[in-house]
């Protein structure tokens, strides 16, 4: 892999996605905290300088007196705090009459440059002293609070202005400014390490359950991932992972289940046919032993068509191929009519058919399916009940559906087969379930699809010996359709779930 690749594997990484915008959040956060934060700090010291000097030009109107056109400041010189305070205002003070000449001046309000007239003129006119920041000429800001004054003799107005220094001001915002974007590196790599290393903890499992799911294959479905025992959403994707493969592990088997049927159950028939076939070649001399051969080839062709036939259904049937075509009819005529069907067959089985039905039972279903379903299950019947025995059909309606149920007095089915009966190709051994004559073991699992593309379930009972009953319940209401083979269908307890 070369390195251009690796990199953008890297940056593919959900590791590295969870870790970049793990930096990026912290970079907003640290940048938008630090300027809030600077901008707080710059107004509470300058607040600060504003009170000292509001303070200070309180004091400055007690100790400046102007009598005669001239500044006298009236303090105690041995007060080491008076002296302290006076020492302070004079270090940025001016004085001017209300023309703008000057009458006292000190030397740093000298380099932030004295007032002009004009200027002089707006202060002492303001009601409201004036705030302005000046500059001195090497760059050091100062804050100034101009206004006016009176004389002693309360007739003339004077011009006062005091300043002070905001260069400490400045000078704790830049080192502030500088120490924090010294540290925003810092703390977004520290975060980058720590969002670096929590991604990779989160991530581990992951990457051990995808690790897991590769060593699973069509081959070994059998395996499962373990879980954490953490409980956690991981846990959670790990047993729906298991689950999905639990599922395709059925899938599989029935399908490797369904071709080893489908091969063995072609396999009967094409060597029979090859038999026959062989025997008409090589042994066959007259006529009668050669059309012999080829009625009993004949049969065997009709068998193997029959179970491609009926294959080919079934597997359009589950692959959802084969919509049901419903239609709202009479349930009772529609049972009535296939009983009446098989009555004669019945006969010289020397069996039993009667039908107990209600006045009527209106249904939505598939007519041709519905009639499959019933002479499948008739047939059945037939098939395994001795002569002098009886079958009954009833049909019930119910609150919200019908029930059809065809009872037999037949040999019954073993409870170790029930649970297989409905699957494709299952006989259940017996004197049936060989020779020419047995069943394709397909009937059911078509009865099977038809009750569930009805929206209805199958339940079988059986007692060995003396009968079976299957039971068919179908919604009234026209419903959705199960999919095939969805677990889904409503089944009760004690029920073979079809
Ligand atoms: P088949 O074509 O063999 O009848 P089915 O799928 O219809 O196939 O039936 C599967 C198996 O279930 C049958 O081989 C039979 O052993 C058993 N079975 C079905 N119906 C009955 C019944 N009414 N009485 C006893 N056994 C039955």
């Amino acid at each position: 892999m070369s390195r251009i690749e690796k990199f953008s594997r890297i940056t593919r990484s959900l590791r590295f996605r969870v870790t970049a915008g793990y930096a990026l959040f912290f970079c907003v956060m640290l940048i938008g905290v630090g300027a809030v934060y600077r901008q707080k700090l710059s107004a509470s010291l300058d607040a600060q300088i504003r009170d000292g000097l509001e303070q200070e030009w309180a004091a400055a109107k007690g100790y400046l007196r102007i009598e005669n056109d001239r500044p006298i400041w009236y303090y105690d010189h041995n007060d080491p705090d008076e002296s302290f305070i006076v020492g302070r205002i004079q270090r940025v003070y001016m004085l001017a009459d209300a023309q703008g000449s000057v009458r006292e001046i000190s030397e740093i309000y000298r380099s932030i440059g004295a007032d002009t007239p004009a200027e002089v003129a707006t202060a002492t006119r303001s009601p409201q002293p004036i705030w302005k920041v000046r500059k001195s000429a090497q760059g050091s800001p100062y804050l100034i609070h101009a206004g006016a004054i009176y004389d002693e003799q309360h007739e003339k107005l004077y011009f006062l202005a005091i300043g002070r220094s905001l260069a400490d001001n400045r000078h704790i915002l830049e080192q502030f400014t500088w120490i924090y974007i010294a540290l925003i590196p810092l703390v977004i790599l520290s975060g980058c390490l720590l969002g670096w290393y929590l991604a990779a903890r989160a991530l581990t499992p992951v990457l051990e359950v995808a690790q897991a799911a590769q060593r699973i294959s069509g081959s070994n479905l059998s395996l499962r991932i373990p879980s954490r025992g953490a409980h956690d959403e991981l846990d959670y994707l790990i047993e729906t992972f298991n689950r999905m493969i639990g599922r395709l592990e059925n899938s599989f088997n029935q399908i490797r289940q369904f071709s080893t049927d489908v091969s063995h159950e072609l396999r009967t028939p094409i060597t029979a046919i090859r038999g026959q076939l062989e025997v008409a070649l090589f042994t066959a001399s007259t006529t009668e032993q050669y059309r012999e051969a080829m009625l009993n080839a004949l049969q065997d062709i009709e068998r193997l068509s029959q179970i491609v036939r009926a294959l080919l259904l079934l597997s359009q049937a589950e692959s959802g191929q084969l919509a049901l075509q419903k239609t709202r009819l009479d349930l009772c005529r529609l049972v009535a009519d296939v009983v009446d069907q098989f009555q004669i067959p019945y006969e010289e089985a020397r069996l039993r058919l009667s039908a107990e039905l209600p006045v009527e039972c209106f249904a939505e279903v598939d007519r041709i399916q519905i009639e499959r379903m019933i002479s499948n299950l008739l047939s059945n019947a037939m098939k395994f009940t001795p002569a002098g025995g009886e079958v009954r059909v009833t049909l019930r309606k119910e609150t919200d559906g019908a029930e059809l149920v065809i009872q037999d007095t037949g040999r019954g089915i073993e409870p170790d087969h029930l649970p297989h009966i409905f699957d494709r190709f299952y006989r259940v051994p017996g004197p049936e379930s060989s020779g020419p004559e047995r069943g394709l073991g397909l009937g059911l699992s078509f009865v099977a699809w038809i009750a569930r593309a009805h929206g209805g379930t199958v339940h079988v009972d059986s007692t060995p010996g003396k009968g079976t009953r299957f039971t068919i319940s179908l919604p009234m209401e026209p419903v959705m359709p199960a999919p095939p083979d969805s677990a889904d269908v409503p089944v009760a307890p004690g029920m073979n779930e079809l």
